[in-house]
């Protein structure tokens, strides 16, 4: 052990030793692991849009006509302030992973390889971290398919895979634990079905879900995707977000 690290456990050893009085429970802070937060984002209606009047056709919401479908429509923009989203985690340093239910193959050309080619992302993908495998950790390159649908892949598009599986693969991925408490409490979650809200909920309580609003009950109707309330809405209510 280096003279520093003896002199940090000595300080953690006298920091304890002085809480010996305090019996009351620790925080609920207490039960979040340290290190960076992970944020999750469903694609369809939360990263992207359909029949939003603020965002149909309008630039900067890289606006395109997919070959793949989308409940049954083909005319997809990016989310109201998904940018912002995406933003909103690099800024504070969290980690950035997808869980859809699209076919990641169909809809490669129309949903993953944008992100990259047309920069729909920039805060992501200009981030010092992404695709920098030499740092201490970084944001594994969107565009390489070996990064998708596997066990422990940052990013998953499968129709039909749980979402708390989909969640578990990227906290696989960045070396969180989906089986510890208190690395499901790094996590925060956003989707426009509530039915995947729900099983998150269910099965990954710590997990701080937010269900972004759609224009109808079901996604055939669309929606604008994620906005800026419900952004602030998980990192106001994440535990130990920071
Ligand atoms: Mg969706």
């Amino acid at each position: 052990m280096s003279p520093w690290a003896r002199v940090a456990v000595t300080a953690g050893l006298l920091a304890t030793l002085g809480g010996c009085g305090d019996d009351r429970d620790p925080p609920a802070d207490a039960a979040v692991a340290p290190g960076p937060m992970l944020c999750v984002f469903d694609y369809d209606l939360t990263l992207s849009s359909h029949a939003c009047p603020a965002t149909d056709a309008r630039a900067g919401y890289h606006c395109r006509v997919t070959g793949c479908a989308t409940y049954g429509w083909h005319e997809q923009c990016l989310g109201l302030d998904a940018q912002a989203a995406i933003a909103s985690c690099v800024a504070r340093g969290a980690y950035v992973g997808i869980a859809s239910h699209a076919d990641v193959d169909a809809c490669w050309v129309d949903k993953v390889t944008p992100i990259v080619s047309e920069a729909q992302f920039p805060a992501w993908t200009s981030s010092p971290r992404y695709a920098a495998r030499d740092a201490d950790w970084h944001y594994p390159a969107l565009d390489d398919r070996a990064h998708w649908n596997c066990a422990d892949c940052p990013y998953t598009m499968e129709g039909g895979l749980p979402k708390p599986e989909g969640i578990a693969r990227v906290m696989r991925a960045f070396g969180l634990d989906p089986a510890a408490a208190a690395d499901r409490a790094r996590v925060l979650f956003w989707d426009d079905e509530p039915a995947n809200i729900a099983a998150v909920t269910a099965t990954m309580p710590e997990v701080t879900t937010v269900l972004v609003p759609r224009n109808g009950a079901t996604g055939e109707a669309g929606g604008c995707g994620i906005t800026q309330r419900e952004i602030d809405a998980g990192w106001d209510r994440a535990r130990g977000a920071r």
